[in-house]
């Protein structure tokens, strides 16, 4: 089987980070061998990595280095890579380097060489000082805005190019508007906004998890922001779903009726399918034995893909489940315990937006028609990068 592409999220520092922000999604959860000391990926993983991965027949090959904190690895790991990246590489090759960082921990050796490389850089910011500072703390309990403003200032000096990758919480969600004047102030043009949506082991929601409905407010009033900013900001999720309507496509991974377009590489070389299912259950392989063929030929791959695919009866009749698909398997009630699981924490929000913003994106895609609840093939590269 051959992909135009196959995205690799690799977390060479698996779930460290320099940070203790308050509402992660790794700080209910621990390592696969249930510790939580520093992991770092060897040399020799990252080598046999790189040259197998770009050994494969893609159109693109994309690398998102991912954390916890992938930066804690050094400037050193980077540079390495970038060089078995160049030993491995044909002309014929595309690359792309996505680095998801909370920004603290950038030098200035470490900006020139992200801006040398040509590096996409998606940095944490969940909004202005005291909203950012609420949760985005050190251990110490001092919050971190300082430090990634400073270091952001550093970046876009450097010409690196940056966007900002922002959780809607509890806390944060009804200064959406706010959120996004800061950012764009900031010359930051290039935003994502992800839903906090976190269980606790009893099942009920986390303190810091986004009520529905204010989820739902929220992308409503960052709509008409987008709308109005729109060719000058982009806001990814409104970008995709505009994509879909016009191509009938999905344009990103949670509007697809698959799971299953890319793959999570672990510090040590352990293959999983999603970041939010890096557990044993879900274990895919260990790319030091297993090859990407018999990954995607996995029972345990094609049953996490299909996963998605299981929405409940209120899905099912739903007239957005073309654009919705039932949403991330992440965000379905019961998530954890089973990746058939049920429905939407944040169905009632997503209606909200759809009705209020789906005429208007039907108007500015044109007259083109909704997909099939059967949603179409899948386009390659749809990455959740959150
Ligand atoms: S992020 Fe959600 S929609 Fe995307 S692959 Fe993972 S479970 Fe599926
Ligand atoms: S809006 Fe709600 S009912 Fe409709 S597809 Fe999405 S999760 Fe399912």
């Amino acid at each position: 089987m051959l992909r135009n592409s196959f995205p690799l999220l690799i977390k060479p520092a698996s779930f460290s980070c320099n940070l203790q922000c308050k509402h992660c999604f790794y700080s209910l959860k621990t390592h696969g061998n249930g510790s939580q000391k520093q992991l770092h990926m060897s040399g020799k993983t990252l080598h046999r990595l790189i040259k197998m991965y770009l050994a494969l027949p893609l159109e693109r090959h994309v690398f998102i280095w991912q954390g916890g904190e992938p930066t804690l690895m050094g400037l050193q790991f980077f540079t390495h890579a970038v060089q078995y990246q160049k030993q491995y590489a044909t002309k014929a090759h595309t690359i792309e380097n996505c680095l998801q960082t909370n920004g603290t921990l950038i030098t200035k050796d470490f900006s020139k060489f992200l801006a040398r490389n040509h590096f996409l850089v998606g940095v944490s910011i969940d909004g202005p000082k005291h909203l950012h500072d609420f949760y985005r703390t050190y251990p110490t309990d001092k919050g971190s805005y300082q430090k990634v403003m400073d270091n952001l200032g550093l970046m876009q000096k450097d010409g690196v190019n940056v966007n900002a990758l922002t959780l809607l919480t509890a806390n944060n969600v009804q200064h959406a508007a706010d959120i996004f004047h800061h950012l764009t102030t900031k010359h930051i043009l290039h935003h994502q906004y992800i839903p906090c949506v976190e269980f606790q082991p009893d099942g009920s929601p986390a303190p810091w998890a986004v009520d529905p409905l204010e989820w739902g407010k929220a992308l409503c009033s960052l709509f008409d922001l987008w709308l109005e900013a729109r060719g000058r900001v982009s806001v990814r999720y409104f970008d995709a779903l505009l994509y879909t309507l016009m191509s009938g496509r999905p344009g990103i991974c949670h509007m697809d009726n698959r799971c299953g377009q890319y793959a999570v590489v672990e510090y040590d070389g352990s293959i999983y399918p999603c970041d939010f299912f890096v557990s044993p259950q879900w274990k895919l392989g260990n790319i030091h034995e297993t090859s990407w063929q018999e990954i995607w030929q996995h029972p345990l791959y094609t049953a996490f893909g299909q996963g998605k695919k299981t929405n409940s009866e209120k899905c099912s009749s739903c007239q957005w489940v073309g654009l919705c698909a039932g949403d991330c398997q992440k965000h379905r009630i019961g998530a954890y315990s089973t990746a058939h699981s049920q429905h939407s924490w944040l169905c009632n929000g997503y209606r909200l937006f759809f009705e209020y913003a789906v005429p208007i994106l039907r108007r500015l895609a044109g007259p083109t028609r909704l997909p099939e609840a059967a949603l179409p093939e899948v386009p390659e590269g749809n990455v959740n990068a959150g």
